[in-house]
């Protein structure tokens, strides 16, 4: 028979990554291969540690470790015959497995951090941790030339409000009363550990800026011996990199806005028949216990089909009022009725209406979606206030304002431009520009079986600062849990409202450009405005330099945030970052950061292809990173030989994840456009503790595990089919999705006891759900529990509930899994070896000539 759908959770899923919940548990990267990679090593320069292995044997304790010269055997001939030892070759791992406590300076010192998917406790000694700041080299070139020489990128990924670990030193508040903020009254700076105090404490020079500043009465201290002020440590503004200032009322336009969501429900005939409708309300529904300030926040809601329904709520014991806009090409919302109520007083009629939607329109025969034009009247509803719109869509929107084309993909080579990952309605960008203007995010959540036009939707979430959820193809009896924590975490994530943001940087240095989720207006160039900001989001600055910098010194990258909490206070939340300014290219090797290197790389994927053609973009994508390794070959490596692939220690993994990029949904041959659109929109925005799993999941044996005493996570296997044995059962995940692979020869009683079936046979025949899904359904045994257990602390670690898929011969699940393989030759790519060799190749052409 039909396996029964998962129990619905009514509250007791857990919610990925609250700050209430245990601390997760320690990230363990892939294991090195065969005995080939020593652990890491400290390079010779103090206050660097080493990310990954070396390669080779370890050299004794004080001496330079070798450079990667690990592909091709001296002598072997260059070219198509290069032979790559699979012994040799990088791989993730050799990081240490136990918690790091990560201090941001030591002895003064610039410190650069662990890997940012590593489990590690951030200890503020003056410079922002990498959460909030992370910037793709740690030693930064003097000049505009010699950066330029080293070809690696310079950008600082900055994720103001990331969600910290339990353990990390918090954000302190600062409230100078009516002094409001100290800041640098030239550059406007604010004040950080790195202002000089002069004059006895009357006067500070800025670090940004070099001008001196008259220290306000209020905010003066006489000076120590040692020449810092004699309040430095109970002031965190002089001694941390991240604090929140309280802000006075000139930063304030209005009173802080009151938390408002106004939800979207697709009725139309498809939302209905696949359950979209009834897994929406009963998500909203059960959130609506959750939501902080009960009291304050503003809830309303609208359904929609070929037109938009409102709900004016009339109070407590009273039946909402439906009101029907039918026409949906001039789309107002009604004036007087109360469509937004406070949720304390007015929950249980709301929850009584979430529960007859599905039966009110169980019978339609309408299948119009308007879900433009209701997004377009949402926002009319909530901006006297702004806030947050939240749709639910389930089809191409076909009827109304902004109703879509179908836009057929079928059929384009790699040469063709790739216009369909573009907006196809320029009028949704000016209304997210208007909606961003009244302070107004939207978050879209697609629920629907087919192509839905991402595109095109994007624009209205990547403009105001929302957030996209893509659950294609939608399973209401698989997806309900995933969409309900989903729900709940954008409620209760660390986040902020109408905040604005900016980046400085000190002397000769200057922001070229961002690249994230957020507007700009055409008035003011130079800050980004986020109508929404939350733990998930990340921005990107472009760095440049605008004169030479003094090699020794250090130079500054500040963050401010000023926005409005959830419960109502204005804050400006500033991170600061110092680095160290190198007149040494191979200093500026030593100091990247491969995950902010991939932060930005991937984003330029991400606004390079729509547009372009997957080839050019193909193309971008291994110059970019063909040129680092030959400026380090040339300037950094000239002496070895040229049959060796010589990588740098800190970017010795840039091929395999450049690789994964080109494997994966955004660049490989047939990928749906919505698939295409959906990881561009992801990568925008997601901070870079999120990308690198992305591109390299992992991959753990169940089997394994089950075998052994229970505890901390093992490490993660080599993503290649390789690495799974004969009767295995593993688990894959990548922070997003997770796959479970049963191996035809697996112990039948392991099946049995995790799935509930007889055997791996059986397993291909169960009936299954509707689209041909098998349920992990948690049974009465500890095979099951562990799996469990283990699926819990993964989504707590990764702060995404995933979705999990079993693999069964076949299916579209089992595709998944060996897709998500990334060494291994697949449809999506070559083999790790091969593109290593192909990488070699490019960088041997190019000496050549
Ligand atoms: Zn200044």
């Amino acid at each position: 028979g039909v396996m029964p759908p998962p129990p619905p959770p009514m509250g007791t899923m857990p919610v990925p990554g609250r700050p209430m919940m245990p601390p997760p548990p320690p990230m363990m990267p892939p294991p090195p291969p065969q005995g080939a990679m020593a652990p890491g090593l400290m390079p010779p320069n103090p206050g660097f540690a080493a990310a990954g292995g070396v390669m080779g044997p370890p050299p004794p304790p004080g001496m330079v470790p070798p450079p990667n010269r690990a592909m091709v055997p001296p002598g072997a001939p260059p070219g198509p015959q290069s032979r790559i030892d699979p012994s040799q070759i990088p791989r993730p791992g050799a990081a240490p497995g136990e918690l790091v406590i990560f201090e941001t300076r030591e002895q003064g010192q610039h410190v650069a951090p662990p890997p940012a998917a590593s489990r590690f406790i951030v200890r503020d000694r003056g410079s922002a941790g990498p959460r909030h700041m992370r910037s793709t080299i740690n030693l930064v070139p003097f000049s505009s030339d010699l950066l330029n020489n080293s070809q690696v990128p310079f950008s600082v990924a900055v994720a103001p409000m990331a969600l910290p670990d339990p353990e990390d030193d918090p954000i302190q508040v600062v409230d100078l009363g009516e002094l409001g903020p100290v800041r640098c009254t030239r550059c406007k700076a604010y004040m950080n550990p790195y202002m000089r105090f002069m004059s006895s404490g009357k006067t500070f020079t800025c670090n940004f800026c070099s001008h001196t500043n008259q220290t306000p009465d209020a905010y003066f201290c006489h000076l120590g011996p040692d020449g810092l002020r004699r309040d430095i440590d109970e002031r965190p503004e002089l001694c941390c990199g991240s604090v929140e200032f309280v802000a006075t009322p000139e930063y304030c336009i209005r009173p802080p806005m009151m938390p408002t969501h106004f939800f979207l429900i697709d009725v139309s005939q498809t939302a209905i028949a696949t359950g979209a409708t009834a897994t929406a309300c009963s998500c909203i529904s059960l959130v609506l216990d959750d939501i902080p300030q009960q009291e304050r926040t503003l809830i309303g809601l609208a359904t929609f089909d070929s037109s938009v329904h409102y709900y004016a709520m009339r109070g407590p014991g009273k039946q909402p009022q439906m009101l029907v806009m039918c026409d949906v090409m001039d789309v107002f919302a009604p004036e007087g009725a109360p469509l937004l109520v406070p949720v304390g007083p007015n929950k249980a009629e709301l929850q009584e209406l979430l529960k007859l939607i599905p039966d009110m329109f169980a019978q339609t025969r309408i299948n119009e979606s308007c879900a433009g034009a209701a997004i377009e009247a949402a926002i009319n509803v909530v901006k006297p206030i702004g806030g947050k719109v939240k749709a639910f869509i389930t089809c191409l929107p076909n009827f109304g304002l902004h109703a879509l084309k179908q836009r057929d993909s079928v059929g384009v080579g790699e040469k063709d431009k790739l216009t369909f990952l573009q907006s196809q309605d320029n009028t949704c960008k000016t209304l997210a520009m208007v909606a961003a203007d009244l302070q107004v995010s939207i978050d879209i959540a697609f629920l629907a079986q087919g192509y839905v036009d991402v595109a095109t939707f994007s624009d209205l979430a990547s403009s105001t600062g929302g957030s996209l959820y893509q659950y294609t193809p939608f399973n209401a009896a698989m997806d309900h849990d995933l969409v309900l924590n989903d729900l709940k975490w954008n409620l209760l994530r660390p986040q902020g409202m109408e905040a604005v943001m900016r980046v400085r940087c000190s002397a000769g240095l200057d922001v070229k450009s961002y690249s994230g989720h957020f507007f700009r207006m055409p008035s003011n160039p130079t800050d980004v405005y986020l109508p929404a900001i939350d733990a998930d989001k990340a921005l990107l600055a472009n760095i440049v330099h605008t004169e030479k910098l003094q090699p020794g010194t250090e130079c500054f990258v500040q963050a401010a945030l000023l926005y409005s909490t959830p419960d109502g206070a204005r804050r400006v939340r500033v991170h600061t970052l110092a680095l160290p300014v190198t007149d040494n290219v191979a200093n500026v090797f030593k100091g990247a950061d491969l995950d902010a290197y991939m932060c930005y790389l991937s984003r330029r994927v991400a606004s390079t292809l729509p547009g372009a053609t997957l080839a050019a973009t193909r193309d971008m994508v291994t110059s970019t990173i063909v040129n680092t390794l030959l400026a380090y070959r040339k300037y950094c490596a000239s002496n070895s030989s040229s049959v060796q692939l010589i990588l740098p220690e800190a970017l010795k993994l840039l091929p395999l994840f450049t690789l994964a990029i080109l494997k994966g949904p955004a660049l490989k041959d047939g990928a749906k456009p919505d698939d295409r659109s959906m990881w561009c929109a992801s990568m925008m925005s997601l901070p870079a503790a999120r990308i690198t799993p992305m591109l390299y999941p992992r991959l753990l044996p169940v089997h394994q595990m089950l075998a052994n005493e229970p505890g901390a996570l093992p490490d993660g296997l080599v993503c290649s089919a390789e690495s799974l044995e004969a009767g295995g059962v593993y688990l894959l995940e990548n922070g997003h999705d997770a796959y479970l692979y049963v191996d035809k020869m697996a112990p039948p009683e392991l099946v049995q006891d995790l799935l509930g079936v007889k055997s791996y046979e059986e397993l291909g025949r169960a009936a299954t759900l509707p689209g041909g899904l098998f349920p992990l359904i948690p049974l009465d045994n500890p095979t099951s529990a562990f799996v469990q257990d283990l699926l819990t602390k993964l989504r707590i670690h990764r702060s995404s509930f995933m979705r999990l898929r079993v693999a069964r011969k076949g299916d579209a699940a089992e595709v998944g899994f060996f897709n998500s393989l990334v060494e291994d030759k697949s449809t999506s790519g070559p083999s790790y070896v091969d593109y290593l060799c192909h990488v070699h190749r490019l960088i041997q052409n190019r000496m050549a000539s």
